[in-house]
């Protein structure tokens, strides 16, 4: 489920087409050690000013949050690059926002050459002032996460009141964009499990739709999901894409097999002390591979995963 701005066919590949790509693993990665994959995501910050009950983020204690160190997000930019990554997400679980040193991120990705720089926000923080200084440093799209459909719902989902505020810095954006090409502005929206959740994709994308280029449903996932359908769910997901197509590195420097969580039971590398490629074929990441690609995941950490209610 998903619309243009203007209500049209989607001429070139949004971020709906990115995600589908993200998530098919290729006969040429469907290997224990596979090449880089020409994506990558960087956790720029831990930490977040919202508390969505669908978020894994929620549920970890705020000690455990903090910034990336910028020399080792340095490293890693100019490492993804050298191999050959295109398309480079500066955000992860946290709220990238938050981290104060983004716009230099971003500025020095695109001036070493990389592609595609894209960042997901909630928008709380999205003034017209900070959203200008990422759009000269060359960002090349911005995917807003809006939940909800009024102030209320907003409250309960995220336990922040600011659901005004995000509605508002969503318009601000396209307005600033204007005429320019770039970046791509976009919007996605969590499907909550209920039956309305049709009516309340069509209520959000009356809000917002207009003043981005895509906007689209996400399907419920997470905590509350889990339970229900899970070893069908595992057995028809094997093997997870988030092992093949899209390293993900937490803002303390580990990759992690999980694109849903960097719990350490996740960990395969530890960038502080070894080099993306490393990480990447370690023995651990190689074995979890095997699992995966045999389609049995009994006694790895992929057996309680949290990821995805639906295929
Ligand atoms: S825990 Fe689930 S989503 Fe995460 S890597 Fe394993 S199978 Fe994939």
């Amino acid at each position: 489920m998903h619309w243009t701005a203007n209500g049209g066919v989607v001429t070139e590949a949004g971020i709906v087409e990115r995600v589908a790509e993200t998530r098919r693993v290729e006969p040429s990665m469907a290997v224990e050690r596979p090449p880089f994959p020409t994506k990558l995501k960087i956790e720029v910050t831990g930490r977040c000013d919202l508390r969505c009950s669908f978020c894994t983020l929620t549920y970890k204690p705020r000690s455990a949050k903090g910034d990336i160190e910028p020399a080792l997000a340095f490293r890693v930019i100019r490492e993804a690059r050298d191999l050959g990554v295109r398309d480079l997400g500066l955000f992860w679980l946290g709220e990238p926002l938050l981290n104060a040193r983004l716009t230099e991120y971003v500025a020095y990705a695109k001036a070493i050459g990389t592609p595609y720089v894209f960042i997901t926000t909630n928008g709380r923080l999205a003034s017209t002032t900070r959203l200008r200084d990422l759009y000269d440093a060359g960002i090349d799209s911005i995917k807003f996460s809006v939940n909800a459909v009024d102030a209320q719902e907003y409250r309960r989902v995220t336990a922040v009141d600011a659901f005004d505020r995000v509605i508002s810095n969503v318009r601000g954006a396209w307005e600033l964009r204007g005429a320019r090409a770039q970046p791509k502005l976009y919007a996605s929206t969590v499907v909550l499990d209920e039956p309305d959740g049709e009516r309340r994709f069509e209520a959000a994308h009356r809000l917002i739709g207009a003043y981005v280029d895509q906007h689209y449903a996400l399907r419920q996932y997470g905590i509350q999901a889990a339970a229900k359908h899970r070893a069908a769910v595992l057995l028809a997901m094997l093997p997870c894409w988030s092992l093949f197509t899209e390293p993900h590195i937490s803002y303390t420097g580990w990759m992690s097999a999980c694109f849903y969580d960097h719990d350490p039971k996740y960990y395969l590398g530890d960038l502080t002390v070894s080099t993306l490629i490393a990480a990447w074929h370690s023995e651990r990441a190689a074995a979890l591979r095997r699992a995966h690609l045999a389609k049995d995941v009994a006694g790895t950490p992929c057996a309680d995963c949290l990821a995805y209610a639906h295929a």
